[in-house]
C-alpha cells in the first residue's frame, strides 16, 4: 500500500533526498518500479541503483537519479515527462493519458473541466496506476487541478 492519491507531501528537503547530479536541486525519492517500468526495455539491465531519485526541474536533462551514479535522461524514457515538455503534448494524467491541451479544450468548449472528477472516479475505482505510468511516481491529481485552475483562470 502506498500514499499515492492521498495528498502525500514529497520528501523534498528530507534527509532522503539526494542533489541531481545535473541541476544540483534535491530530487524526491521514487520506487524501483516506477523506474523499470518507465524506461526503454533495452535500458532496464542498466538498472542497478539501490535508492532513484525524481529530478523534478524542468530545465534538466536527468530524470532519474542514484545515489550511486545511474543516471536516466529523459530522451531514454518510454513517456514524455510532463514538466519537462513545454511543447504540445505536454501529459498531466498518465494513467487516462490527459493532457494539458486536453483540458484547455474542454474548458474551451463547455465552459469546465471533467479531467479531475474523472480521475478522482479512477482513483477510487482502484485504477490508479500513477506509480507505474507517472514518471515522478506520484499522484496526478494535483498537476491536473493545477492545471484546470491555470486553464480556468486564462478563460475567464
Ligand atoms: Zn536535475
Amino acid at each position: 500500500m502506498t500514499d499515492c492519491c492521498n495528498g502525500a507531501s514529497a520528501a523534498c528537503g528530507s534527509e532522503e533526498t539526494k542533489a541531481c547530479p545535473s541541476c544540483h536541486c534535491p530530487g524526491i525519492p521514487v520506487a524501483h518500479g516506477t523506474v523499470e517500468a518507465l524506461v526503454q526495455p533495452e535500458l532496464r539491465d542498466g538498472l542497478n541503483g539501490v535508492t532513484y531519485f525524481f529530478c523534478e526541474t524542468p530545465t534538466c536533462p536527468v530524470v532519474y537519479y542514484s545515489a550511486d551514479g545511474v543516471r536516466v535522461l529523459k530522451q531514454q524514457l518510454r513517456v514524455r515527462v510532463g514538466n519537462k515538455e513545454t511543447d504540445d503534448p505536454t501529459p498531466v494524467c498518465y494513467c487516462l493519458g490527459v493532457t494539458e491541451r486536453m483540458i484547455h479544450k474542454e474548458i474551451e468548449q463547455t465552459g469546465r473541466s471533467t479531467a479531475s472528477a474523472r480521475i478522482r472516479a479512477e482513483v477510487r475505482a482502484g485504477n490508479c496506476r500513477c506509480e507505474v505510468e507517472n514518471p515522478s511516481g506520484r499522484c496526478c491529481l494535483g498537476e491536473v487541478l493545477q492545471a484546470e485552475k491555470q486553464t480556468d483562470q486564462v478563460t475567464r
